[in-house]
């Protein structure tokens, strides 16, 4: 409890979870520092900020992340910036002496068409997902890194890949959001502003699984406190292992706001990966599953929408 755990994006939503989990728990010497206090993609910094803290455990969930369409825009930045915060990160985390790293990435890293449950064994075997492949080539380098570091210099750091996540302190940026905030969004200004029908990108079809923020912050503690880089392997899928379209996901989202209008499709938006499913048997098989309904966490996100109004950033389209 008094070990000093460096918590990387502790303001985004995996790391707030993260924070809230470890500081429910009775962890006391928790690290976390605004991007003001510190520039992770700045080597410097970073450096200066390993030798001043020396931090015992390095949770890595600070990232550059959006959603479909920010990722298809701006392939550059998604991937320099996430790279540069990866090779910042872990290597003075090795240099000095972090007794374990949790790196996290996403279920974006398989082939576009690998089957369906997604296995962990499936990771190289295709061509990746065109509008987020240099997000996904930076966290497959990520991982890949971690896994290098275990091989030559008998490292213990582990690499968690969440399928796609919602929770509280997310991102509800018109421009940049995930389909899920969006849509809650969406939704509600419908409701409040009276409108007739809400849109939704694509054709409604992609199948998707979504897991509640906090469950993912309980696994990572969970590994953090019991599992080594040795029971993992190279990294581990983790989600529900249940998936929804984006139809019935609208349609959940419609009903937990209270929106009595219709919802149309436009298709001239990308529908991006058809099916993205992860298969959870390793993390089941080490003895942890996670517990939200989907309905359930959606609830518990649209109040902490409603009284948290400085989340909505830009004007919605
Ligand atoms: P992805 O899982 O990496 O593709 O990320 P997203 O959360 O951005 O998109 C998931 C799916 O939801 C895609 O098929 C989108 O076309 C669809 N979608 C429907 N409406 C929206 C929306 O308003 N915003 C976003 N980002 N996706 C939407």
């Amino acid at each position: 409890m008094d070990e000093k755990i460096f918590v990387a994006g502790h303001k985004g939503l995996v790391g707030s979870a993260i924070k809230r989990e470890l500081e429910e728990r009775g962890y006391k010497n928790l690290i976390c520092k605004s991007h003001s206090e510190l520039d992770l993609e700045d080597a410097n910094s970073v450096t200066k900020f390993f030798d001043e803290y020396k931090p015992d455990y390095v949770i890595l969930s600070a990232a550059k992340v959006g959603g479909i369409l920010g990722n298809n825009s701006y392939p550059v930045e998604f991937f320099v910036k996430n790279m540069k915060i990866q090779l910042n990160v872990i290597e003075n985390a090795y240099r000095t002496n972090v007794k374990k790293l949790i790196f996290l990435g996403s279920s974006c890293i398989y082939p576009k068409s690998a089957p369906q449950p997604l296995k962990e064994e499936y990771l190289l075997d295709g061509k990746l997902e065109k509008t987020n492949e240099m997000y996904a080539l930076a966290k497959i380098s990520g991982l890949k890194l971690c896994g290098a570091y275990n091989r030559e210099y008998n490292t213990n750091y582990i690499s968690v890949m969440p399928c796609n996540l919602y929770g509280l302190n997310d991102n509800y940026d018109s421009q940049n959001a995930h389909v899920l905030p969006m849509l809650i969004r969406r939704f509600h200004e419908a409701k409040i502003n009276n409108q007739k029908e809400v849109t939704v990108w694509g054709t409604g079809k992609p199948l998707r699984e979504f897991m509640f923020a906090g469950d993912l912050a309980k696994c990572i503690v969970f590994l953090l406190e019991n599992k080594n880089a040795s029971d993992i392997g190279e990294f581990i899928n983790i989600g529900t292992g249940e998936e929804v379209t984006i139809f019935e996901l609208a349609n959940i989202i419609k009903d937990v706001v209270g929106f009595m209008g219709d919802i149309t499709f436009d298709n001239t938006k990308p529908d991006g990966t058809y099916r993205k499913v992860m298969d959870v048997s390793k993390i089941k098989s080490l003895g942890w599953s996670a517990k939200t309904p989907l309905k359930e966490g959606i609830k518990i996100v649209y109040q902490d929408f409603l009284e948290n109004k400085n989340i909505r950033k830009n004007p919605i389209n």
